[in-house]
Formats: C-alpha cells, structure tokens, sequence
C-alpha cells in the first residue's frame, strides 16, 4: 500500500485515541483533508485489513483498528459503547460466540455490548484483575 499523509493522519487518529472513530469525529480531528480523500483512505484501509467498520444497534457508527486476531473478512469480536462517556471500544479478545453454524458460510456479525467502560465504572479497580 502506497504511503500518504493522509494515510498516516488517519492511523495516527485511531492510535492516538485508542477506541473506534466515526466518520465525524474523523471530519473534525483531519480538517485539512477534503471528504473525497477521507474516504478514499479509509476505503483502502478496510480492503488491507487495517480497519473494519462497526455498527451500533441502530446504525453505521464508524471504524476500529485491527488486531492480530482479525482478518480482511473476519473481525467477529465485541464491541462496548460506554453509556456514561460514550465511546465505543473494540474489544479483541471477546469474541462473538457460537457462531459456527453448520451448512452456512458467515460474512458479517456484530455484537454490540453497553454499559460503563473500565474508565467510567466506580466498581472497577484495576488492582482487582488477574
Ligand atoms: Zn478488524
Ligand atoms: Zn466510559
Ligand atoms: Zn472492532
């Protein structure tokens, strides 16, 4: 893939924030890129694998980063949207289960988790965890 800087704007966005981006919030953070560009760019990046869309309940939300356990047709983990912040996090290691149904071939699932993320809950406290 060819190297271009909005290409790396856009990656640095996803790094920078560390949960999924929409396509606004994108808008906002590369304003001296023109829609066209933005989206060519993110286009590419679902073909390589690099980014994956998400979709909320309702609808079309935006896109996370990819993780070793993804691939280009496959990103079947969950997501969590914080109902106090209101981010939404790719979640890798959680996958979607059971969906391993005999005689079907499966191209897409979403699971879409809610609730309070790790930063958001009171009860969390990080020394507890294993
Ligand atoms: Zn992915
Ligand atoms: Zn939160
Ligand atoms: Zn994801």
């Amino acid at each position: 893939m060819r190297v271009t800087a909005c290409r790396i704007d856009v990656l640095n966005s996803f790094l920078e924030t560390g949960h999924a981006l929409s396509v606004k919030d994108l808008e906002g953070k590369l304003t001296q890129y023109d829609r066209v560009t933005l989206y060519c760019t993110l286009n590419s990046f679902i073909c390589n694998g690099i980014i994956h869309k998400i979709f909320s309940n309702i609808a079309f939300f935006g896109f996370g980063i990819c993780y070793d356990t993804c691939s280009p047709d496959h990103h079947h983990h969950v997501h969590f949207k914080c109902d106090e912040c209101g981010s939404i996090e790719c979640l890798p290691s959680y996958h979607i289960p059971g969906l391993e149904i005999p005689g079907y071939k499966l191209t897409e699932a979403n699971l879409m988790a809610k609730g309070l993320c790790c930063n958001c809950n009171p009860n969390w406290h990080p020394e507890n965890a294993q």
